[in-house]
């Protein structure tokens, strides 16, 4: 075995283990599907290496030399497809196709050229210098901006960019006369070796993007309340401080706790009770801006956090929820049952004064239990008393 055919098992066997290892990502990954389409691009992909080697050692070149390019080009174009189900970029399969079967129409039509020329190397690389500029493409058309995924964008490109290298090293170099004499050549160990290192980093990128989606998604899984939907206590604060870096003050928390509502779980039940906490969540969410930040902070309690929302808009949103939840039919309830809450609202100006913020609030929802009920309060800055809102 020499040099190139080293490279040529050691490119399959690299290809194969990312075939294996996308496959279990994907049990895991919420982009499922793209992972399979990856896993699928460098089992096919790997399998031109295998027949590399055939061309090399048996009498069927052409055969193995044609499946050696098509498997390499349907993989790239594979990887186009999975990419695209990653970036939500869909391929367009009509065009995929239509490349492919041109692409082995010129290999074939430039077998018998002499290798080493303009005309050969130039058709044989430039179907993969284009699949892989779709990836790159798909990449800076998806609305995805992180660091990794520009990174992607411009590892693509370079791996584009070093198929058309290729072309050029080919005829500077020489790629051998023949299908078969090229397995031996110079240029075989260089053109090996270069698509094994893209083969390696482009694999490793993706990977790093379905790892960190899954990292962000279990996150974020970790940071929502299972019941209600809206964020656990953990969640709301660290939303809170994202909110909070972004927009400025003053902002408003609003603090809101269901009345009465042991007496729903006594009566109706514990599935009722979740049902009425699960309504209210929903209310919340509907009526809140998309900049709040809403969590459940404890049983029936709820926290609505208003950035760069001043008192007297926040004073509305709480009254605005109130009315609705107050004429609100609740599921599973009897036919005219109605629930109310009671809403204590706060200001505060930076993230340092969240907390004391919401025992302000605490302090006003308070008032609004103890004067009654189904009504809101607000906390007065300075003197710490609650002024009456309804
Ligand atoms: P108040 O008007 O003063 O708020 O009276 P309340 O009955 O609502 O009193 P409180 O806020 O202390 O009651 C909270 C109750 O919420 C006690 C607990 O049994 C119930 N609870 C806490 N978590 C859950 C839950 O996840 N599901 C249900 N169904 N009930 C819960
Ligand atoms: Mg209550
Ligand atoms: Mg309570």
């Amino acid at each position: 075995m020499n040099g190139a055919d080293f490279f040529l098992v050691t490119n399959f066997l690299i290809g194969l283990s990312f075939a294996v290892v996308f496959l279990i990502v994907s049990t895991r990954s919420r982009s499922r599907i793209a992972a399979q389409w990856i896993a699928a691009a460098y089992a096919v992909a790997s399998f031109s290496t295998i027949s590399e080697l055939l061309v090399a050692h048996t009498d069927w070149v052409k055969l193995f030399a044609v499946a050696a390019f098509a498997t390499v080009l349907a993989g790239l174009l594979l990887i186009r497809v999975g990419i695209g189900r990653l970036y939500g970029v869909p391929a367009r399969p009509g065009l995929l196709i239509s490349l492919f079967c041109v692409s082995i129409g010129l290999d074939l039509a430039i077998y018998d050229l002499p290798r080493g020329t303009w005309v050969h190397s130039l058709t044989y690389q430039t179907p993969f210098a284009l699949a892989v500029f779709f990836s790159a493409a798909a990449v800076l058309r998806s609305s995805r901006r992180t660091a990794i995924d520009r990174a992607m964008a411009v590892l693509l490109l370079a791996a584009g960019l070093q198929f058309l290298l290729k072309a050029v090293t080919a005829v500077l170099v020489g790629a051998g006369r023949t299908a078969a004499d090229y397995v031996h050549s110079y240029y075989a160990l260089v053109s090996q070796s270069m698509t094994g290192v893209f083969v390696v980093i482009i694999g490793l990128m993706l990977l790093s993007v379905f790892v960190l989606e899954i990292m962000a998604e279990e996150r974020s899984n970790s940071e929502v309340d299972a019941l209600s939907e809206v964020l656990n206590r953990r969640g709301f604060d660290n939303h809170c401080d994202l909110a909070l870096r972004r927009i400025r003050g003053p902002h408003a928390v609003v603090l809101c706790d269901l009345d009465h509502f042991k007496k729903v779980n006594d009566t109706y039940g514990h599935y009722a009770g979740d049902c009425v906490i699960r309504a209210f969540a929903q209310l919340l969410q509907a009526s809140a801006p998309d900049t709040a930040v809403i969590g459940r902070l404890g049983g029936e309690e709820f926290c609505v956090m208003l950035p760069g929302v001043p008192m007297d808009a926040a004073l509305m949103f709480a009254q605005a929820v109130r009315g609705s939840f107050a004429v609100q039919a609740m599921p599973n309830m009897p036919h005219g049952f109605r629930m109310t809450a009671s809403f204590g609202v706060a200001t505060f100006h930076n993230a340092v004064e969240l907390s004391a913020a919401i025992r302000n609030a605490d302090g006003a929802l308070y008032d609004a239990k103890a004067s009654g009920r189904n009504c809101v309060r607000s906390h007065r800055e300075r003197s710490g008393v609650s002024l009456v809102v309804l």
